[in-house]
């Protein structure tokens, strides 16, 4: 029954408030059941535009007139000048709990003073904010927190003011000490998972970068970095751990991390996406944001927070967006490994852009979107990890194609060229037989030339005498050549030269006789294995050819004979080439001397 009065009378006062506007509302009832408490609907607030009220001003405001409800129950207001004081009033009724933690549920106001006020009069002032020291605060955790009495049976009124350059987010937020403990060490837990997750993901690329020395590596490892100190900012953590007694720090910190994590995340994107190459003009429009973000660096070391933060706060925004444009870009172009690059990018996207609007009071404060930045860039680092594995790769495949058609062209090249060189040296060695040949070659007649017949008889000679077998040399000279010269004249010449050099090759080719023009109408043949009677037939033989009828040459009729010297050489003794060739003349000599037309022995002792 009472709790519907209570109920009725909420209704009731709710309706008053709607109808005008300035309100109060009823006091937050402690029943002894409750642990912790978000202040948010019990709460009323006042824009103090000029900043310059004390708790004795705005309690004077015609009492409560000018506190308002929160709008939609949010106490987020985007970046506000001034001041803004909350007030809300809590009744013990019968809570064994006494001493309460008054936690700011975010970490980056700059001033914030806690009034708890007694029935009796007496107020209580605290004093907190990342202005303050870090070890100031009740208990030393991320978030401003103030310990609050409430005595059972008493109505206690708190008032908060709050004035900061950061975004005017005043989450208030009522524990017991052990409910504070359970939420801290789950948010705890929470925060050590997410930086558990970037740690790995720092160190594996880490490793992957030492082991490839691959660029994208090093950009990804100084955007994670950076993206980490950002959100380490803002959860309060890198106030509490890295700089507790640097309070202008807690300030700077927000924009100078953001401008470093935005130059790592373009310079990654131009990396990864191989921009220079894929698209140009993007590529240029990356560089000029990485240019952007460098002075904005400067600019956040001398410039207030509130005149930077805002700023890089939107520039994060289309900074993210136009990565997804260049990514977009160059996966419409066919590169493949853009893919994974999209999709993480659109997490980091969306996660952002829920922060973004907490931020600018646009959308409300809960979980999702609190937690959005880092639920959207763990799968961001994560999927980007994923897609430089993916990228490279992709890399190695195109390298070892790369070095497969290479291979495959030069053997190919090699087998060609390898085929042209075995031809030519064919052709040349086939050039080089002709040139051999014609080298040994009488040009007129087509026999030996005397200096091949030279070479020939001394290794015959040679053989002959390695296998005692015998060997005899015949000196054959055209009888009166020069008459025919002279009555036919010397072309009729020549061609009697050629039919006697034929006669002699056919003639004694049985013998393998090596037949050669020795200079002139003279001609020599030397014939293994023949003895004097054997080469005595063969001059003879040869003699008859010759003389056996007249050769006709065109209308013409010409009587040749040919006068032959036949030396058989002892192979047993010591017998030189030119004493065989000279015992052959002196037998010619002597055939020439004996009425020509004939065959002489020659004579020597043996
Ligand atoms: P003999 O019976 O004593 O050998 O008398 P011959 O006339 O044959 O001897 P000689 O040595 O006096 O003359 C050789 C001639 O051979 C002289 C030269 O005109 C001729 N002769 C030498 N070489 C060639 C040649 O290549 N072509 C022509 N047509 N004649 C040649
Ligand atoms: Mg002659
Ligand atoms: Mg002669």
């Amino acid at each position: 029954m009472r709790r519907l009065t209570g109920l009725l009378l909420a209704m009731a006062m709710m309706a008053f408030a709607a109808v005008a506007a300035p309100s109060t509302l009823p006091p937050l009832v402690l029943q002894g059941a409750e642990s912790s408490l978000q202040l948010s609907p019990h709460i009323t607030y006042l824009h103090d535009l000029g900043g310059r009220m004390d708790l004795a001003a705005v309690r004077a405001e015609g009492g409560q007139a000018r506190f308002q409800p929160l709008p939609q129950g949010s106490a987020t207001f985007g970046f506000q000048d001034g001041a803004y004081w909350f007030r809300t009033r809590i009744t013990n009724r019968q809570h064994p709990d006494t001493r309460w933690l008054l936690v700011q549920q975010y970490a980056l106001s700059d001033h914030i003073d806690v009034y708890t006020r007694h029935p009796d009069g007496r107020v209580n002032h605290d004093v907190g904010g990342d202005t303050q020291p870090f070890s100031n605060r009740a208990i030393n955790y991320r978030h401003p927190n103030f310990w609050v009495d409430l005595p059972r049976g008493e109505t206690v009124d708190i008032f908060v003011r709050v004035e900061s350059q950061s975004s005017m987010q005043v989450p208030l937020a009522l524990f017991t000490p052990k409910a504070f403990a359970e939420l801290a060490r789950d948010s705890q837990l929470g925060i050590g998972l997410y930086y558990g997750i970037l740690m790995a993901l720092f160190f594996s690329n880490l490793v992957l970068w030492l082991w490839l020395r691959d660029n994208s590596h090093a950009w990804y490892l100084f955007h994670i970095s950076a993206f980490g100190l950002v959100l380490f900012c803002l959860n309060g953590l890198a106030f509490e751990y890295l700089w507790p007694n640097l309070t202008w720090m807690a300030d700077k910190a927000v924009p100078l991390t953001i401008c470093l994590a935005q130059i790592g995340m373009q310079q990654f994107a131009r990396n990864f996406l191989e921009l220079d190459r894929r698209w140009p003009a993007g590529d240029r429009v990356g560089l000029a944001m990485i240019v952007f973000f460098a002075l904005l660096f400067v600019a956040s070391l001398v410039l207030p927070y509130r005149a930077v933060t805002p700023l890089a706060s939107q520039a994060v925004f289309f900074s993210v967006l136009w990565i997804i444009v260049e990514a977009v870009v160059v996966l419409r172009r066919g590169y493949a490994p853009a893919k994974l690059f999209l999709l993480a990018w659109a997490m980091l996207l969306l996660g952002t852009a829920m922060f973004t609007a907490v931020a600018f009071g646009v959308m409300p404060k809960n979980f999702v979107t609190e937690y959005g930045v880092q639920l959207g860039s763990a799968l961001e680092m994560l999927l980007l990890s994923i897609a430089l594995a993916y990228r490279y790769a992709s890399l190695r495949n195109r390298n070892e194609q790369l070095v497969r058609d290479a291979n495959e062209h030069l053997e190919h090249n090699v087998a060609l060229r390898t085929a042209e060189l075995s031809h030519a040296l064919e052709q040349l060695g086939e050039a080089n037989g002709r040139l051999r040949e014609s080298s040994q070659r009488d040009a007129l007649t087509g026999v030996y030339n005397r200096r091949h017949f030279r070479e020939s008889f001394e290794r015959i000679l040679h053989d002959a005498r390695h296998d005692a077998r015998p060997v005899s040399l015949l000196m054959a000279d055209l009888d009166h050549f020069k008459r025919v010269n002279d009555t036919h004249g010397h072309l009729v010449g020549d061609d009697c030269l050629r039919w006697v050099a034929r006669c002699l090759d056919e003639t004694l080719a049985e013998y393998n006789a090596v037949v050669a023009r020795f200079g002139g109408e003279e001609f020599v043949a030397v014939l293994p294995g023949s003895d004097m009677s054997a080469a005595m037939r063969a001059g003879e033989s040869l003699r008859q050819r010759i003389s056996a009828r007249p050769l006709r040459i065109g209308d013409r009729d010409i009587r040749l004979t040919v006068s032959i010297g036949v030396h058989a050489i002892n192979t047993s003794e010591d017998s030189r080439a030119d004493d065989a060739i000279r015992y052959a003349d002196e037998a010619l000599y002597a055939a020439k001397g004996q009425g020509r037309d004939c065959v002489r022995p020659a004579l020597v002792a043996t």
